[in-house]
């Protein structure tokens, strides 16, 4: 059997806040994205923390 298509795996980005994954528009550049191009945050590639606990004890 032959398989006419392969599958091509490219680097690309996945949105940790609305899981929302794309592929960049240059390659080649090493700058990640300011924000996810879906839910426009700027922490999209930031993990997403615990609430800061507020210092008192
Ligand atoms: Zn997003």
């Amino acid at each position: 059997m032959v398989m006419p298509k392969v599958k091509i795996t490219v680097w690309g980005f996945r949105c940790g806040r609305c899981k929302y994954e794309w592929v960049p528009r240059d390659p080649d550049s090493k700058d990640e994205p300011k924000f996810c191009p879906s839910c426009k945050s700027p922490y999209w590639n930031k993990p997403r923390k615990n609430k800061v606990a507020k210092a008192g004890k």
